[in-house]
């Protein structure tokens, strides 16, 4: 098997990312799996190199060891998503000619005047179609005027898939309802398009990963599906799913949103050890009973023997103090 760990390098490490790096760390391990890290940098604006060398940094301190990824090398040219757009185009040509994908000219007041419950700043995910039936008379005068974004056409499907923590999962796919954007307008890559094609290029087989990208499964399975036709030469694997508690704060904020005092560097900077925030880590997030340990550090190489199925991991969010 292979699992991994792709963090977006937007700021430096904190507690809630190690904490998804830890569970896809002793899963992968306990498994005598190959565990790759993957920069997902595909968002130009907000990704920095630097951040990406720190997040390594950060890692490597804590006594992650990765058999693919950056510094290493594996069997990808690069691990960064930013290195990676020439394939990205190459899928999206392929997925043209199949028809699969077509050019949205809508703007931004269009898409908002038709989502559901639109909010400024939030992903627009529900569309109407209107592009998918554009006459090729229409798209040609509106290339003149607009480079598109690239829409994959979903047909309405029913998908399922087996969450490690949640359970069975049902999902419905409305047809153009739930046509999503593969790459910008502006030419940047979307998440759900770059994560699936980099995991199968990378052949993982297992995906531990926030409970917050829950909902963005559905879409990424349903590109498997696209893709297998696109390919049909070629198996691609279907990864398994588990989607971990988020780590809040005492007010229930994600960690991530409010990053002072809860990056490594900062910890580190008021003496943390690694060990003891691992061992922090696994004791709020329920992998062990805090009460039968005097110290609360415990090494990387400890904590992988760690059962991963206990109830903890089944809650909805875990309080960090
Ligand atoms: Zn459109």
């Amino acid at each position: 098997m292979k699992g991994r760990f792709a963090p977006s390098p937007t700021g430096y490490i904190h507690l809630g990312n190690v904490w998804i790096a830890l569970l896809s760390y002793i899963s992968t391990r306990q498994q005598k799996g190959t565990y790759v890290v993957r920069m997902e940098d595909i968002d130009l604006q907000r990704s920095k190199r630097e951040l990406g060398e720190a997040l390594l940094d950060d890692l490597e301190w804590l006594g992650f060891e990765w058999d693919e990824g950056p510094r290493i090398g594996g069997s990808e040219s690069t691990y960064w998503q930013s290195e990676r757009q020439d394939y990205y185009a190459n899928v999206l040509e392929c997925l043209a000619l199949e028809k699969l994908i077509y050019p949205c000219f809508c703007n931004r007041t269009r898409l908002q005047s038709i989502a559901s419950a639109p909010h400024i700043g939030e992903i627009i995910h529900r569309y109407d179609g209107k592009c998918r039936h554009l006459s090729k008379r229409d798209i040609d005068e509106l290339y003149s005027m607009k480079e598109p974004s690239l829409r994959l056409a979903v047909d309405s499907c029913n998908l399922e898939f087996e969450d490690r923590w949640q359970g069975t999962q049902h999902i419905h796919l409305d047809g153009e309802l739930d046509d999503y954007v593969l790459r910008r307008g502006d030419g940047m890559y979307a998440y759900n398009l770059a994560v699936v094609l980099d995991d199968i290029a990378m052949g993982i087989t297992e995906i531990i990963r926030g409970d917050d990208l829950l909902d963005t499964t559905g879409q990424q399975l349903y590109l498997y599906k696209t893709l297998q036709q696109c390919y049909p030469h070629k198996h691609i694997e279907v990864p398994k799913y588990g989607h971990a508690p988020l780590l809040v704060d005492i007010d229930g904020h994600r960690l991530s949103k409010r990053q002072k005092s809860i990056t490594i560097r900062e910890l580190k900077a008021q003496q943390w050890s690694a060990s003891r925030i691992l061992g922090e880590l696994a004791i709020v997030g329920g992998l062990i009973d805090g009460s039968r340990y005097t110290h609360r550090e415990i090494s990387l190489s400890d904590l992988i023997h760690l059962d991963l199925s206990v109830s903890g991991l089944r809650q909805k969010t875990i309080v960090i103090k």
